[in-house]
């Protein structure tokens, strides 16, 4: 669940365009082609410019002489003689870029978490049969099977983690009232389901 904290030399090659990085370290000005812009690396000794080694690309570059690859940070990093960590929060300054507020980082954490469907699915079985005895052979007879099916198909709506309760909730409703003989007809059951519905479909 928990995914690893971004860290700024991450954000910082991914913010800052490699040619405004070239642009500021004096290695290149203009547009960077697809293929690449040749110049002369000024990290090693390249051939002294008869042969440029160093490749500017949109979003690294690459010298052939042997410095390797280069990434924003790792090019400013260089060229200013800063850490890495240094490097990358003065590109990300210069770009005028904010790190995102608590709440900004809440909204995409939940935003990007999936639920765990299997685990609700599973935990909705379970759930009948602690309350029939019987539901293992019940299961896969009417009108049983039918709002078992119903209640898995609304799943995929499931998003946030009051959706996760309300349908377990109410999944369990449904099928306690099938099991202990409240409600006989599976589409009464299935009906009863309907406010998830309408939750669900509020998401589009
Ligand atoms: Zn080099």
């Amino acid at each position: 669940m928990f995914r690893p904290k971004t860290r700024i030399t991450d954000t910082a090659n991914e913010v800052v365009p490699f040619t405004t990085a070239a642009t500021w370290v004096g290695l290149w000005s203009g547009e960077a082609r697809f293929r690449g812009n040749k110049t002369s690396c000024p990290f090693c000794w390249d051939g002294g410019g008869r042969d440029p080694a160093f490749r500017v690309y949109p979003d690294h570059g690459y010298c052939f002489a042997g410095c390797g690859y280069f990434t924003v940070t790792r090019l400013l990093a260089v060229s200013w003689g800063l850490r890495n960590d240094e490097a990358a929060w003065q590109a990300l300054e210069r770009v005028g870029w904010k790190p995102p507020t608590r709440a900004e980082r809440w909204e995409r954490a939940t935003a990007e978490a999936e639920p765990d469907r299997e685990a609700l699915a599973k935990a909705l079985k379970y759930y009948c049969a602690a309350v029939d005895p019987q539901w293992e052979r019940r299961q896969v007879t009417e009108p049983y099977a039918s709002a078992l099916s119903s209640c898995l198909g609304l799943l995929p709506l499931v998003r946030t983690e009051a959706e996760c309760e309300l349908w377990l909730s109410r999944c369990k409703e449904v099928m306690n009232s099938l099991l202990t003989g409240t409600t006989t007809s599976g589409l009464l059951a299935v009906k009863s389901l309907s406010g998830f519905y309408l939750i669900g479909e509020g998401h589009g």
